[in-house]
């Protein structure tokens, strides 16, 4: 994996292979997560993605590791252990650089009803006993405890404190970011051979014979394959109609961290008149916060892109003013995003060979033609569905693999806590890139023959990415233009605001790559060829 760059994540199609083991469709954290799985086996592998990495549902998340206590509110245990196991491996084994222990409070008032109060008790035990049988340790997940009411305004100071009468501390997985994770385990199966391409948009399938289109050129291209895979969200059934799918829309909103101010604990507010439901609030180490979320069934085509209602955004105001101090308004709100869960129809056709049980689980569906579709689930299980995919499409074309090894096998940056926090290098890119922090930076170097001061000052105002990010996007993450670096190599993009202020950083990235690309010899005179090393 070192020496030499190679040229792994590129947009379009241009030198494509025409014939390999596995094609991929789609190259969000599933997709990735198949391509990283069918690599790391021996397979010859072609991922592509219609748009960019990380363009549809996996970069608008609530960026939660989640341990499975929802499915063991349904009485799911099998599917809440999985959910902790997988949990455990992303935050110990494959990504500690990538998420930390988040914790959160839920509050309780004079008017939290004695059997809510019951109820949450016994799912923050519940949670920890999901914890310990995935065997996931509580130095990475620290053990769940009551709080009084000085405690809990000490950790969350701006909560109302008029009927405040203590409340539950527990802890779960957050991450550094959705599409940085996607983005990460692309580049770990570009590292293990995987051609990864964006730009490449898939017409038809079937299990032997891909047919493309590259976006940039419009041409077309015609891909043999021994298995394809098609992880293409809530747009599956475009390419198999066997697969139906029932979205539902989750929205989000964003603020300062100011509005309110010295909140750095997630807070569970509940919603009134519900024993079960919350809104959660929870600060980004970018100096933002999230609210959400909401659940809003989608019916008609699937948008590229999914907008929040105002309905969606008062809801979500309404609840988290009745929790806080101060009320918040429309204006507080400085972004506001939406996704689309790829929810399984149960009543899907694909029947013969579902192992679905149930909608939010995933499902490995194998059609009449021999593709293997892999949706639902959530980004904390991609590794788990990857896995599943894999043995399936291989079963399904009688391909010999070796045995799944991404359990056990840390993506690029990744290294033991201790070890993170001792690296001297900028914290904020050792939490975006782990160990690559020094390859971030020294690439950048090298590419833009600029000093420190310049690539690691902030690109605008009041937003912390920095322009050696760009140009590693560029270089080494196949980003190709300024949407590719501000909405998903970065998410600059989630404040329309900062967006504006920083395009011109972005411009400015792709101007240095390529003049850094066009005075050497040999070199296409683009920066849109992504490296690893
Ligand atoms: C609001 C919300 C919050 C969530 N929060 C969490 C959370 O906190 N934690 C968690 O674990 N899970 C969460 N989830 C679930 C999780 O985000 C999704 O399950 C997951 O991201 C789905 O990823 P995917 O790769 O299957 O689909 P997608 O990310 O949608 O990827 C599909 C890709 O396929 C590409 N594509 C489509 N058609 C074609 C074609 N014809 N040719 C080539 N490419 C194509 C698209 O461009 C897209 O990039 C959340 C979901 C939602 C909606």
């Amino acid at each position: 994996m070192t020496g030499a760059p190679t040229p792994r994540i590129t947009p379009g199609l241009a030198a494509a292979p025409t014939e390999v083991d596995l094609v991929v469709v789609g190259l969000g954290v599933t997709g990735a997560g198949v391509a990283l799985d069918a690599a790391t086996r021996g397979l010859s592998v072609l991922a592509v993605d219609a748009h960019d990495l990380a363009f549809g549902t996996s970069r608008w998340s609530s960026k939660l590791v989640h341990g499975g206590l929802r499915y063991l509110a349904n009485g799911q245990v099998g599917v809440a252990h999985e959910s902790a196991v997988e949990r455990g491996i992303l935050m110990e084994v494959t990504a500690p650089h990538l998420t930390r222990a988040m914790p959160y409070v839920v509050p309780f008032t004079s008017s939290t009803g004695r059997a809510q109060q019951l109820l949450t008790r016994a799912g923050m035990r519940a949670g920890d006993l999901l914890r310990r049988g995935a065997r996931t340790s509580a130095d990475t997940l620290p053990p769940p405890r009551r709080l009084s009411t000085t405690e809990l305004l000490a950790m969350a100071p701006p909560l109302r404190s008029a009927g405040l009468t203590g409340g539950t501390l527990s802890w779960d997985g957050q991450l550094e970011d959705d599409a940085r994770l996607v983005t990460t385990i692309a580049r770990t199966a570009a590292a293990h051979g995987a051609h990864v391409r964006t730009r490449a948009r898939v017409l038809s399938a079937t299990g032997t014979r891909v047919d493309l289109r590259d976006e940039l050129s419009g041409a077309t291209h015609t891909v043999a394959a021994r298995a394809v895979v098609n992880a293409t969200g809530v747009w599956a059934g475009d390419l198999v109609d066997e697969v139906r799918l029932r979205p539902s829309r989750g929205t989000h909103l964003v603020l300062r961290a100011e509005t309110l101010p010295g909140l750095t604990t997630a807070v569970f507010a509940p919603v009134p008149g519900s024993t079960s439901r919350f809104v959660m609030v929870l600060p980004q180490p970018d100096g933002t916060l999230y609210v959400g979320l909401t659940d809003e069934p989608v019916e008609g085509p699937m948008p590229d892109v999914p907008t929040p209602s105002e309905s969606e955004i008062g809801f979500l105001l309404d609840v988290v003013s009745a929790s806080f101090t101060r009320p918040l308004h429309r204006d507080d709100v400085i972004g506001a995003f939406a996704g689309l869960r790829p929810l399984l129809d149960a009543s899907t056709g694909a029947g013969e060979d579902a192992t679905a049980d149930l909608s939010r689980r995933h499902a490995v569906l194998t059609s009449r033609t021999g593709v293997v579709t892999i949706v639902g689930g959530k980004l904390t299980t991609y590794r788990r569905m990857a896995q599943d995919a894999v043995d399936a499409a291989t079963a399904a074309a009688g391909l010999t693999a070796r045995a799944c090894r991404t359990a056990t096998l840390p993506l690029l940056g990744a290294a033991p806590r201790a070890e993170l926090a001792a690296l001297e290098l900028p914290t904020r890119l050792v939490r975006r890139y782990g160990t690559d922090a020094a390859l971030v930076l020294s690439s950048a170097r090298e590419v833009t023959r600029l000093g420190d001061a310049e690539l690691l000052r902030p690109v605008a105002e009041g937003v912390p990415a920095t322009l050696a990010e760009l140009v590693f996007g560029i270089t080494h993450e196949g980003a190709a233009d300024v949407d590719d670096l501000l909405d998903r190599r970065t998410r600059i993009g989630l404040v329309p605001a900062d967006r504006e202020a920083a395009r011109a950083a972005a411009e400015h990235a792709l101007a240095l790559v390529r003049s850094h690309a066009g005075s050497r010899p040999g070199q296409p005179p683009s920066g849109s060829s992504a490296t690893v090393s």
